[in-house]
């Protein structure tokens, strides 16, 4: 079953008389452990759908389903549950809180969550090394440069230890390098640590080093090629990751994901 479906979906925008229909009739399933680029024109509704899909916002019309459940019922506070536990967000613009610190900015979905501050603390102490923002935790965001900036908002995405990453755009903002780094981070969190990853990206020869491509204009799919098969098993990711020396706080959080679920 599919881990992430919307089935007929559609997405007025109302502004004042004005009404835009930027989905319209859209039906995609992600597998558990795929990764998936949103691609398509500046405009053509690709970060409509993915907040669709991650729960961000509500269709006009059609379903949403996590895991084959549909969400149309959920409460708000379901909802924000799911997505503080169950998914990881990165955007293009960062979104950390310029004057806390990398360490307060990492832990906040844990704050949310209700952990003691020493507990939250060492998680987010761990996971920074592993990020190799090691020397930067009590930095304040402001002072960091865009690629450390982005590495913490990966940090902060993966600290609940998500099913899913939602990125948008993540290396948007970004020189080519630092660019590069980040995309080689999140798929090493998909390929090694069995975590989905939904992106949305305008860049193709980003998005061709995707299992696949759900290509969107004018608020409709107009393509969902499949190069490779998705991974769908799963002693091969857990013996891969051996293989590549796992990052051990990644390891932690992906085990107390079980303990936990
Ligand atoms: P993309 O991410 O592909 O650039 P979006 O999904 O952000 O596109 O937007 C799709 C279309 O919907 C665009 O024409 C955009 O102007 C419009 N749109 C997005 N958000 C809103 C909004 N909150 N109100 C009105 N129109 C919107
Ligand atoms: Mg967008």
């Amino acid at each position: 079953m599919a881990q992430l479906s919307s089935s007929a979906v559609t997405k007025v925008y109302k502004s004042g008389d004005e009404q835009f229909l930027a989905l319209d009739n859209v039906s995609v399933e992600i597998e558990r452990g795929e990764a998936v680029a949103i691609t398509g024109k500046s405009g053509s509704g690709k970060s409509t759908l993915m907040h669709l899909l991650a729960l961000l916002d509500s269709p006009t019309s059609g379903e949403i389903s996590i895991n084959g459940v549909p969400t149309k019922s959920f409460s708000e506070q379901k909802l924000s549950k799911v997505r503080n536990e169950t998914f990881g967000f990165v955007f293009q613009q960062f979104f950390l809180n310029a004057n806390e610190t990398v360490l307060e900015n990492t832990v906040l979905p844990l704050e949310v969550g209700g952990m003691s501050q020493s507990e939250r603390n060492r998680l987010g102490t761990e996971l920074l090394e592993e990020l190799g923002l090691g020397d930067k935790v009590q930095n304040k965001a402001v002072d960091l440069s865009g690629g450390q900036k982005q590495r913490v908002a990966i940090a902060r995405a993966l600290i609940n230890s998500p099913q899913v990453i939602f990125a948008d755009e993540p290396t948007g903002n970004l020189d080519s390098k630092t660019g590069q780094q980040v995309e080689e981070l999140l798929f090493d969190l998909n390929k090694n640590h069995g975590i989905t990853l939904v992106c949305v990206t305008h860049d193709r020869d980003f998005a061709a080093k995707f299992d696949r491509i759900i290509e969107v204009s004018d608020g409709r799919i107009v393509g969902q090629d499949s190069a490779v098969e998705p991974e769908k098993d799963l002693s091969a990711l857990i013996e891969r990751s051996v293989r590549n020396a796992v990052s051990k706080a990644v390891e932690e959080a992906l085990s107390r994901n079980g303990e936990n679920k």
